[in-house]
């Protein structure tokens, strides 16, 4: 059996009258991620793993920020397109690991929607997707609420 890690990371600016979109679900928030897309960091880290594990280039070769027709765009549509390229090249999923990084708010109620999402559109089981949440305990741009930051592990079998 032919076996594959892949690692993703992805940072986002947060900002006033912007929602919050954690893992394809939204979460009340004060502010949310500045971006071109709805600046879904977990999924964006997850969708840079996948790709990683398949051999191939970045989100941002897939999913150019500058097309129009990304704009706004759900992320759980990114992360379905890119579970369509992966699965075209032979991939399924074994298992996923995350951490999302910020100060507030706290997402851990929201986790097991996430998991159920994430899960539904790469056509695995809820268990095989976990999400942890931390923060920074104050430090650094995460601690002063600037921006949140996702990082995502997969393992692929072919
Ligand atoms: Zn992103």
């Amino acid at each position: 059996m032919n076996i594959r890690i892949g690692q993703g990371i992805d940072f986002h600016r947060l900002g006033k009258d912007r929602d919050l979109w954690l893992g394809g679900v939204k979460i009340p928030s004060e502010k949310g991620c500045v971006a071109h897309s709805d600046g879904d960091v977990l999924l964006h880290a997850l969708c840079d793993a996948l790709l990683g594990a398949a051999g191939l280039e970045d989100i941002g070769h897939y999913f150019p920020d500058t097309s129009q027709e990304y704009k706004d765009i759900e992320s759980r549509i990114l992360l379905g397109k890119t579970c369509s390229i992966i699965k075209e090249k032979g991939f399924q999923v074994i298992n996923i690991d995350t951490t999302v990084c910020l100060e507030k708010p706290k997402i851990s109620s929201f986790i097991p929607e996430m998991r159920k999402v994430i899960s539904a559109i790469l056509e695995t089981e809820p268990e095989n997707v976990a999400i942890k949440a931390t923060t920074t305990e104050k430090l650094g741009f995460t601690g002063r609420e600037e921006g949140i930051m996702a990082i995502a592990v997969v393992l692929l079998m072919k």
